[in-house]
């Protein structure tokens, strides 16, 4: 059976990961956030207190990668040899993290490191720009979107079960600023590629959806 590469984009919140995952796992394919390399990147401005030109020249000493984590069952990222999964997720990184994205240098060395990582197809990678710019030959792209009052209860109810305590404002306030920087910026905004095929979650379950995505990647892959 041929291998493809699968490019999963949208908005915030609207369960990127949660299906790119599941594909992955069911197809045998490897799975790539590149969200989380975003933000790992802006952990790391944060932490040494970088200007945009101070980051751009320290890329090169900053190393991502993700580990599959037998203890905790999940795709975990690591930054510099430090797992950073549960930092990474937290408000303060999703509230610098859409401004650390507009900066065209390190959109460019993460777009080769992806590009890198899904050379041998047979990937399902998660963003914002991935059926455009980094794999715009993807065999099947899907664009997510949802409600915004939907994405942003599960987001909150993520949050909290997770322990962290935002208001539900703060949430859809983060959702809503992180659309309009990613819709806007002029480097690879976030746009729905011409030949995507568009998921909308609001009111489908994730088993649904999963067979939805699944019955889209069957006809890829034996087309
Ligand atoms: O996917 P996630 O919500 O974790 O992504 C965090 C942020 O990283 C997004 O809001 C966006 O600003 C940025 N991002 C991006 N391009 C990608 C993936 C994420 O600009 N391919």
């Amino acid at each position: 059976m041929r291998k493809i590469t699968i490019a999963i984009d949208g908005f915030s919140s609207t369960g990127k990961s949660t299906l790119a995952k599941q594909l992955a796992k069911e197809l045998n394919y490897s799975y790539v956030d590149t969200g989380a390399m975003y933000r790992a990147v802006a952990l790391y401005a944060m932490k040494n207190d970088l200007s945009h030109k101070q980051l751009i020249s320290s890329l090169d000493q900053i190393n991502i990668n993700f580990k599959f984590l037998e203890e905790t069952q999940a795709n975990t990222t690591f930054l510099n040899g430090k797992n950073v999964e549960q930092e990474i997720r937290g408000m303060e990184v999703s509230n610098r993290v859409s401004e650390i994205a507009t900066i065209s240098e390190v959109r460019a060395e993460l777009v080769r490191q992806q590009k890198e990582m899904g050379k041998n197809k047979a990937v399902v990678m998660d963003g914002r720009d991935i059926g455009t710019v980094v794999f715009p030959d993807a065999e099947l792209k899907i664009f997510m979107t949802a409600d915004p009052e939907i994405r942003a209860k599960r987001r909150h109810d993520e949050l909290l079960a997770k322990g962290d305590a935002p208001s539900f404002e703060e949430v859809y306030n983060n959702l809503q600023k992180r659309d309009n920087e990613d819709r806007n910026r002029l480097d690879s905004p976030l746009l729905q590629a011409k030949d995507a095929l568009v998921l909308d979650n609001s009111e489908i379950t994730h088993e649904q959806q999963f067979a939805q995505a699944l019955d889209w990647a069957k006809e890829k892959i034996t087309e």
